[in-house]
């Protein structure tokens, strides 16, 4: 039996024995939690915390480890690297002439509003780069990118092509393809063999060799561990994102527990991926399926149909029609999954209400006699009376409150002051009894939940713009809730994470101060000082 002595702990929602500095683990599983004297009598190993703070291990409950860690991979051509198109072309010439022939040049992060150009790279832009390696610049948004003439003729894209259904090849006033291209046109990325998502979502998954994916993975992981995150939810799986885990864990490399949400376009492959060996409900869980509402408010495809306040002709765009959307999401509940819809428009959010109404109308009761976990991922603009039905549907939000940090002005100059101040209405959410979860959507936000905290406690944005009235904002202690025992709600997993308690896995933060005392700029500044998974140290 290990014993972790002289801890500070915090672990709000749940009453700890009075005098409580100790916790017992036996195979992996908090055995006992009491006073470091009593519990090291029958100890054979003792962890000195020294006063430090333990808490419950941060729970991400969505999440895009490969995205991030190919990102992390991909050359930066972000707002810090290049103000315009010049330097980005300039900054991929340098980087392609490193590169080994036949190798595809990747490139993420402009937002095209913030370029001197004020427009995206267009096909004769990246053809300075190479006209003979196929190229693909990603917007910010993940949603599309540019790419060079080669990748369109791969693909045989002409001015004859049509649009796929979700999608749009970008057309010059002759109808010829400018080279971006936006979420179903991504298919074209993966090639012949690779994973389509058709209009169920945007295309991120790019094929590469298993050892590299699994390189990049790795390396994603390590930044969940050194932020005191054990569990995350992987909120968009295909077979590649499913593969790597399985190498991953064929190595004894998993440090962190992943719950997959499998793309809505797969759903015929979920039963399969779920009977696979490699599924544990330990280490890697077959959770759900993720499915796509609307699109992005950063992109302004998130859908306004009256239009956006700042351009009347600009509505954004549904993956789905109500009625087909409505029938994707009772399928994959009668077949017994949880199901987490991108949803981020009042509209948008109205049809998963809708559609979780008529799943309970119906009495889907698929999952062990319980009706299916609905989650709106983001949730970003609710009206306030849809957090009343989000509150009797017992559908949970699952929010990024870096989101409203890095994009918030721009998105009160998109909808306006009345509906963008109100980004994130989490303090509303607190109000009116929605149950919520903090999360960091990495690589959108660093996978850090005390910025993803601090945030939702202050309501600024990068640009010191306070957002909205102060009933919007959380509490430190709210927060802390959201972002561990939210989180572990989010996942199914409420009897095994999110909170320290006797038969919960030993998954802890220690940390170097208490976040219940902390103000939002203390909250930025803790430090985690280890990271335990099953009572291992993992950081
Ligand atoms: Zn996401």
């Amino acid at each position: 039996m290990k014993v972790f002595i002289n801890a500070q702990i915090i672990s709000p929602t749940v009453e700890l024995p009075v005098g409580a500095d100790a916790i017992a683990v036996k195979d992996g599983i908090i055995s006992a939690i009491g006073k470091s004297a009593e519990l090291s009598a029958g100890a054979t190993e003792i962890i000195d915390l020294k006063g430090a703070v333990l808490l419950p291990g941060f729970v991400d409950p969505h999440a895009h480890p490969l995205m991030y860690g190919q990102m992390m991979d991909w050359v930066d051509v972000g707002p810090s690297k290049a103000k315009n198109i010049t330097q980005i072309i300039e900054i991929l010439k340098r980087e392609e002439a490193a590169l080994p022939a036949g190798v595809p040049l990747r490139a993420f992060g402009y937002e095209h509003r913030n370029l001197e150009e004020g427009r995206h790279p267009t096909k004769e832009d990246i053809d300075q780069i190479s006209t003979t390696r196929e190229i693909y610049v990603m917007n910010a948004s993940g949603h599309g990118g540019a790419v060079n003439t080669l990748v369109l003729e791969k693909s045989a894209i002409t001015a004859k092509t049509p649009d796929p259904k979700g999608g749009a090849f970008e057309r010059d006033a002759s109808g010829n393809p400018t080279g971006v291209i936006w979420d179903a046109a991504c298919d074209i990325l993966t090639g012949d063999a690779g994973v389509k998502v058709t209009n169920h979502g945007p295309n991120f998954h790019l094929p590469d060799t298993q050892s590299v994916l699994t390189k990049q993975f790795l390396q994603a992981q390590h930044e969940f561990i050194r932020h005191g995150v054990t569990s995350v939810g992987d909120a968009q799986v295909s077979q590649r994102e499913f593969d790597t885990y399985k190498d991953a864990k064929k190595n004894g490399a998993l440090k962190v527990r992943y719950s997959m949400y499998l793309i809505s376009s797969q759903v015929g492959h979920a039963k399969k991926l779920s009977q696979d060996a490699a599924i544990d409900n330990t280490m890697l869980t077959a959770n759900g399926i993720k499915m796509y509402a609307d699109g992005t408010l950063g992109g302004w495809t998130a859908y306004f149909p009256e239009g956006y306040k700042a351009d009347k002709n600009r509505t954004g765009q549904l993956y789905h029609d109500a009625q087909e959307f409505e029938s994707i999401f009772l399928d994959c509940a009668t077949q017994g999954y949880h199901i987490a819809t991108h949803a981020q428009s009042p509209t948008a959010i109205g049809m998963v209400i809708s559609s979780a109404r008529a799943m309970r109308n119906k009495e889907i009761k698929s999952v062990n006699g319980a009706f299916p976990i609905v989650r709106i991922e983001h949730c970003g603009l609710p009206q306030e009376k849809q957090s009343h039905e989000l509150h009797d549907l017992e559908i949970i939000a699952v929010n990024q409150p870096i989101h409203h940090h890095n994009w918030g002005d721009g998105v009160v100059t998109a909808v306006g002051n009345e509906i963008g101040e109100r980004f994130n209405p989490l303090g509303e959410f607190v109000k009116n009894g929605v149950s919520f979860a903090l999360s960091s959507d990495a690589p959108v936000g660093k996978p850090n939940p005390f910025e993803a905290m601090a945030a939702a406690m202050d309501r600024l944005t990068v640009h010191g713009t306070e957002l909205g009235a102060n009933d919007l904002k959380i509490d430190a202690r709210t927060a802390l809730i959201a972002h561990t025992m939210g989180g572990a709600k989010a996942l199914g997993k409420a009897d095994l994470i999110g909170s320290i308690e006797v038969g919960k896995y030993a998954d802890f933060a220690v940390v170097d101060a208490n976040p219940l005392a902390a103000g939002p700029a203390a909250m930025r500044a803790i430090t985690v000082l280890a990271t335990y998974l099953g009572g291992q140290r993992s950081f």
